[in-house]
C-alpha cells in the first residue's frame, strides 16, 4: 500500500522531471533464463517446502487505497472511501534442503514508537496512521524465539508497510525484489526513498532477480528448481511486485501480495485503488493469478492485507 501525498507538492516536482529510484542502496542483479510464462499445470515437487504465515499487527487503511472505488463491482456493491481494518503479515517457508526464507519484512521492535520510528520521515508517517497499528510480533524476536537461521527475504514489493521489519535481519541475509523493484525511477519516491533506506537498514544485500523477460511481462520462476516454490512476476502494483505460488504437502498456497489487498478484492476480481502504480499491469497480473486460482488446485489464497481465503470450502 502507499500513501496520498499533497497534490500541489507533486505537481512541482512532476512538471520539473525529478525522479529517484525507492532506495539509493546498491542492487545486485540476479539472472534467471529458466522463467516461463505459466506455471506447470500440475507440478510435482521433487521435495516440499513447510509454509506458515505470522500475523505482525493489526491495522487501519484507506477503502479507495485498498480498492479501486470506480469499479463497476464496487459501485454496485455502494462502497464508499473510508478507513478499512487490516493486517500486517509475513510468512515463513522451511525448504528441506536449502533452508527457511521469508517472504516480507514484518516489523521492527518498538516500531513505530520509540527511537525506531523515527526511520520513517515526518511527512511519511502524518500519511500511513502509525497511531492505528497494535503489534504483535516482531521479526528478530520472532526468529531467535523459533531458532530461524534466515537464508534470504523475498519482498512481494519495497512499500515501507513491507519493509518494516528489515532492518533487525542479520546483513548477509539476501533480500530478493522483483524486476525492476529498485531500478525504476519514479518521482513518488523522492518522499519516501529516505525512509525506505533507514527501513531496510545499512548496506542491505539487495538482490533484484531478472527473469530474462521486460520487465513488464508476468513471469513464472521455479526458484529451488525442484517445483517447490515458485516466484510469480506480477508488475503493476509497483513495478517489481512479486506473488508466490507454494505446493505444499497440505495443499497448494497463493500468496498474492499487494496486487490484491483484501478478501473482497480477490472475490470479486477488483484491483487496489490509490495505493497502486500501473492500475492497468496491475489489473493485468490480477488476471493472471486469478486464471491461475482456477486453473491449480489451491487450498489457500492470502490477500496482501487481509485474512487468507479457503478455497476448498468454496467448492
Ligand atoms: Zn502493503
Amino acid at each position: 500500500m502507499f500513501f496520498r501525498t499533497n497534490l500541489s507538492v507533486l505537481i512541482v516536482f512532476y512538471i520539473f522531471g525529478l525522479s529517484c529510484q525507492v532506495t539509493s542502496h546498491k542492487v545486485t542483479p540476479y539472472v534467471s533464463n529458466s522463467s516461463s510464462e505459466t506455471l506447470p499445470l500440475s507440478p510435482k515437487p521433487k521435495s516440499f517446502v513447510e509454509f506458515q504465515t505470522i500475523k505482525v499487527a493489526d491495522w487501519e487503511a484507506s477503502l479507495a487505497g485498498l480498492l479501486d472505488l470506480d469499479d463497476p463491482k464496487a459501485k454496485s456493491a455502494g462502497l464508499k472511501d473510508r478507513l478499512e481494518p487490516i493486517a500486517i503479515y509475513f510468512y515463513v517457508i522451511k525448504h528441506p534442503k536449502y533452508g527457511s526464507f521469508m517472504i516480507d519484512s514484518g516489523m521492527g521492535e518498538n516500531f513505530p514508537k520509540g527511537e525506531e520510528g523515527s526511520r520513517v520521515s515526518s511527512i511519511v508517517e502524518s500519511q500511513m496512521h502509525f497511531d492505528k497499528l497494535k503489534v504483535y510480533e516482531t521479526t528478530k524476536a520472532y526468529l531467535i524465539k523459533n531458532k530461524i537461521d534466515l537464508k534470504g527475504v523475498f519482498f512481494t514489493h519495497l512499500h515501507l508497510d513491507h519493509t518494516l521489519g528489515a532492518y533487525e535481519i542479520d546483513r548477509s541475509v539476501p533480500f530478493y525484489v522483483g524486476p525492476g523493484e529498485v531500478t525504476t525511477r519514479q518521482f513518488i519516491n523522492l518522499f519516501v526513498q529516505g525512509s525506505t533506506n533507514r527501513l531496510l537498514g545499512e548496506n542491505p544485500n539487495l538482490v533484484q532477480l531478472d527473469f530474462g523477460k521486460s520487465e513488464s511481462e508476468i513471469a513464472v520462476l521455479d526458484f529451488f528448481g525442484d517445483q517447490s516454490f515458485y516466484v510469480l512476476s506480477v508488475p503493476g502494483h509497483t513495478p517489481g511486485s512479486l506473488a508466490f505460488y507454494i505446493p505444499a504437502k497440505e495443499g497448494a498456497h497463493l500468496v498474492l501480495g499487494d496486487t490484491c489487498h483484501t478478501g473482497w478484492g480477490w472475490n470479486e476480481n477488483v484491483t487496489p485503488g490509490f495505493f497502486t502504480t500501473d492500475r492497468k499491469l496491475n489489473r493485468k497480473s490480477l488476471d493472471f493469478l486469478k486464471g491461475l486460482g482456477a486453473k491449480q488446485n489451491l487450498k489457500f489464497v492470502y490477500p496482501g492485507h487481509q485474512e487468507r481465503i479457503l478455497i476448498s470450502e468454496k467448492k
